[in-house]
């Protein structure tokens, strides 16, 4: 992410500086839109959405499928803006960013046509004679969204794509530091032929998210930090608004006795510093069974010395916001002080950039800040525990509940553990993927949020869904309307006895 800071105002209307996380150097700057401006974009969104929802739904996901190819052609332009308010290598600006919204955008523009389909629905029980059940996916009209810095581009494209092909017009503010790269989304929608209107994006800060939340849009669905979450909850509770909140997380990563070890250890080492650590689902802390741990920390401490970091290096960029570097410091300096061994880093890197050494922490604890609190940097915090119990304990104790994986040779191993953790999500020998497989339904417990961002939940999750309960060839007059007379009575109380109370008719009804 780049940096912002406040610029200057010209004409009452705020303006905010980007500067870069490599160097530091001024990029741009924006103008930030205010509360009549945010009044506005709604306003033309609510105009345009009969339009767009009349669409049938194969002509929408048509349009909006159309952007795979404008991604294609314009990959290097998008991964440069992402790369320079980032400084993401340019692997991840690919790997994070590019592939995963193709994919999301193949896999929504299939299935919406199935997912949202009206349907019918065989009912049970003694009403089957007499009615019939359908259900169809209502739009719920103008969809509000609002996105975090650290994977400005997916993380918009993601919700914004399945709002609008479920027949919303949606708009969309990504973050005050990665605005450019959130305007992306927009631009290549547009350029897919999606109307302006229908999808429009807004930038400034929190009193640009906090206006669009305010205006009178019909569903808000944000990504970011679990403070703003709850600020976001708490509006739209004042107002019965319907929100989903993508919150933080503190993952544990869990390496038990019967792991490969090597998978293991590369794979924490990835897992924990891709992004520069700044990711939600990335693994926070590492709970290793004692009698593999040395292995495994030797192990570890080996991968994480090859990492490369700093200006020019391939492998991680910076941290993306001075503010962000200050977080890591402080919890790297509260482990240190507290009894934990640094292994390998430790310290932001001298110079322009906010560049933050690979580091790997072992006999790390739940005192430190770096086992409770969400790091979102380039470490590697290792606990070691007796056994599976104590993992799943530990694992468990924390305010956050977003994913978690499981290191194992057996996957009934994993599953079994997965049971027992309190979190949305497991993955076996891996973790962060989980975000790329819009099959599961991904979505935190406790503190990391409410709702699901993927899987059919989510889709349908940008829709009411409406019963319709059709009345098959009936007599002018039902035996149960009224007048109510003995016989009423009778046919209640032997649907009781006769219907419920007789096992085999109990069954039959069921
Ligand atoms: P943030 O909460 O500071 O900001 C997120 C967005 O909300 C930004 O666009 C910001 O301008 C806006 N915003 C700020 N105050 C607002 C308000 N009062 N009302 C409305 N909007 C407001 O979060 P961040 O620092 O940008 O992102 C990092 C956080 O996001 C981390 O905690 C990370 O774990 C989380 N995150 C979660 C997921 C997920 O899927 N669960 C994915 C990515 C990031």
């Amino acid at each position: 992410m780049a940096i912002v800071r406040n610029a200057q105002e010209i004409d009452g209307r705020r303006r905010l500086a980007l500067h870069s996380p490599v160097d530091r150097r001024p990029i741009a700057e924006f103008d930030v839109d205010d509360r009549d401006d945010v009044r506005n974009a709604v306003t033309r969104a609510r105009a345009a959405q009969p339009d767009w929802a009349a669409r049938d739904i194969g002509e929408r996901a048509a349009i909006i499928g159309r952007a795979i190819d404008v991604i294609v052609a314009r990959r290097a332009e998008i991964t440069d803006t992402i790369r320079e308010e980032t400084g993401k290598p340019h692997a991840e600006a690919l790997g994070v960013e590019i592939v995963p919204s193709c994919d999301f955008l193949n896999y929504w523009t299939k299935r919406a046509r199935r997912d949202l389909r009206p349907h019918r629905q065989r009912l049970h029980g003694y009403l089957r004679p007499m009615k019939k059940l359908h259900i169809q996916y209502q739009p719920l009209g103008v969809v509000a969204v609002i996105t975090p810095w650290n994977a400005p581009f997916v993380l918009t494209l993601n919700p914004v794509v399945q709002a609008l092909l479920a027949g919303n017009t949606v708009v969309f503010k990504p973050s005050e530091v990665t605005p450019r790269s959130g305007e992306w989304v927009a631009r290549i929608l547009h350029e897919a032929g999606v109307p302006r209107d229908v999808v429009q994006a807004l930038h400034g800060d929190g009193e640009t998210g906090a206006a669009l939340v305010d205006s009178p849009v019909d569903k808000v669905c944000f990504t970011g930090s679990v403070g703003t979450g709850r600020k976001i909850a708490t509006a739209c509770a004042e107002r019965l608004l319907p929100c989903t909140l993508e919150l933080g997380g503190k993952d544990a990563m869990i390496v038990c006795a019967d792991a490969d070890l090597e998978r293991a250890a590369a794979g924490a080492v990835y897992l924990s510093m891709f992004n520069t650590g700044q990711v939600c689902m990335s693994v926070e802390r590492i709970y290793v069974i004692d009698s593999v741990a040395d292995e495994f920390i030797a192990l570890v401490q080996r991968e994480a010395a090859e990492v490369t970091c700093g200006a020019g290096a391939t492998d991680m960029g910076p941290l993306f916001w001075d503010r962000q570097r200050d977080i890591v410091t402080a919890h790297v300096e509260d482990a240190r002080t507290r009894g934990a061994r640094i292994l390998v880093g430790g310290s932001a890197v001298a110079g322009e950039g906010l560049y933050f050494e690979p580091t790997v922490i072992a006999e790390a604890n739940h005192d430190m800040l770096i086992m409770t609190d969400e790091t979102f940097g380039p470490v590697a915090a290792i606990m070691r525990v007796r056994d599976e119990d104590e993992a799943i304990r530990l694992a468990n104790d924390s305010r956050y509940g977003l994913s978690g994986s499981v290191f194992t040779r057996d996957p009934a191993t994993a599953r079994r553990i997965a049971a027992r953790l309190t979190t949305g999500s497991v993955v076996h020998n891996d973790s962060a993927v989980i975000y790329g497989v819009p099959e599961a339904p991904f979505g935190g417990r406790k503190d990391s949020g409410v709702g699901h961002v993927n899987g059919v939940h989510a889709l349908r999750g940008f829709t009411h869904a409406q019963p319709v309960l059709i009345t098959r060839r009936r007599p002018s007059r039902e035996s149960i309307w009224y007048p109510y007379t003995d016989k009423t009575i009778r046919d209640l109380d032997g649907l009781i006895r006769y219907g419920f109370g007789n096992k085999l008719l109990r069954r039959l009804l069921s």
